[in-house]
């Protein structure tokens, strides 16, 4: 029917057991990702996504998004609006004495706790998968199953 189908049809051999422990979720060049959920592995990106991170969508219902740590905040954005969730988890500028600087302040953990917590108010769970070295991480919603949402699923 469409792309992932057809990528999704296709066979895939060392699924799972074969991979190095603690694998990187995402290839080298982050075009091609593995699930956070169901563990589909090395789904490619979603080109046609437009947004500046790069959004991958899982057959299972699972997107997911990702970047270096100091971008996260905006990732969780961006899945939020992927997901029509009107709520950011970026901190807002603060000001500083000089007005040509603004200070953002920045916690990872605070980002990914209110993230967690904003997907859960809104049906969805919320995962962290490893990218590849400790200053990568992706993010991955999807929605709580039930039967009456599958329609609301972009495959
Ligand atoms: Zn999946």
């Amino acid at each position: 029917m469409n792309f992932w189908s057809r990528l999704f049809g296709s066979a895939k051999p060392d699924e799972g057991s074969s991979a190095a422990p603690t694998a990187s979720s995402v290839s080298a060049d982050w075009k091609r990702a593995d699930c956070g959920f169901c563990g589909q592995r090395r789904i490619e990106w979603d080109q046609s996504a437009p947004y500046p991170y790069t959004v991958w969508k899982c057959s299972c219902g699972a997107i997911g998004s990702g970047a270096w740590l100091p971008d996260l905040d905006e990732v969780g954005d961006q899945l939020l609006v992927i997901l029509g969730i009107n709520t950011r988890v970026s901190e807002p500028c603060v000001p500083t004495d000089e007005p040509a600087i603004s200070m953002q302040r920045y916690d990872v953990n605070k980002v990914e706790h209110d993230m967690a917590e904003i997907l859960k108010r809104y049906g969805h769970e919320f995962r962290i998968t490893p990218g590849n070295n400790h200053n990568e991480r992706l993010f991955w919603a999807r929605r709580i199953m039930k039967g009456v949402t599958d329609h609301e699923r972009t495959a």
